[in-house]
């Protein structure tokens, strides 16, 4: 676990920050694949984690939120778009022309009962604010603070390549996002925050609020 910023620790999950959770204040943000739980636990034993926030109900994101809940007995909060998908433990896939049911096996984890829906606004911890960025899911949330604009972005937008796992900033990937259009006017409205860290589900943080306005101005409507 690596402090990133005040009372916020990255807590990388696969080599190359592939995979990440936060611990922000007493509030764990993501859970990994269900693999991860273990891993979860022991970069975490030393802290009292009081409620788990998901960016999104997606199994890279969520896979691990049902036993954190059970094992902790903390409260999970989710986006309220995303409360049936985390309920269910299945998450829309992308528009694709065939291979439809496989994509949608994939996007299975363990489901878990929401205690509170995030809406834009809300409160999660240490001054983080959750702001409604749909498009990669329905109840996609972003957190935000202002007062360092340190921005948690969730999978708005990846600091990795899906393919080759080179840093860098992307678009998340086609299959699992079911309104791509939308996904981009959210990873505007981030960019036009100009943060100057920003942490991704998947990938490195990045320093550097110019690149990401950059790429966020190249994207198409
Ligand atoms: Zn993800």
């Amino acid at each position: 676990m690596q402090m990133v910023a005040r009372d916020l620790y990255q807590l990388a999950l696969t080599p190359r920050s592939g995979v990440n959770a936060y611990l922000v204040g007493d509030v764990l943000v993501d859970s990994g694949y269900p693999l991860h739980f273990k891993r979860l636990l022991g970069e975490t034993a030393s802290r009292t984690i009081h409620a788990h926030a998901l960016t999104h109900a997606h199994p890279d994101h969520a896979g691990s939120s049902k036993k954190l809940k059970t094992t902790l007995g903390i409260p999970v909060w989710v986006g309220a778009g995303d409360a049936d998908a985390l309920r269910s433990g299945r998450a829309e896939p992308g528009e694709v022309p065939f291979g439809r049911a496989a994509l949608k096996s994939l996007m299975k984890f363990p489901g878990v009962e929401p205690d509170r829906e995030l809406r834009e606004g809300d409160e999660l911890a240490a001054g983080f604010v959750a702001l409604e960025t749909p498009g990669h899911s329905p109840g996609h949330m972003a957190f935000w603070r202002e007062e360092d604009a340190t921005l948690i972005c969730g999978d708005v937008l990846f600091n990795i390549s899906f393919a080759t796992t080179a840093a860098g900033l992307n678009t998340p990937p086609g299959l699992f996002t079911p309104d791509p259009a939308q996904n981009r006017a959210s990873a505007r409205r981030l960019a036009a925050l100009q943060p100057k860290l920003v942490l991704f589900g998947h990938g490195p943080p990045l320093r550097d609020a110019g690149a990401l306005s950059a790429f966020a101005e190249r994207l198409a409507g």
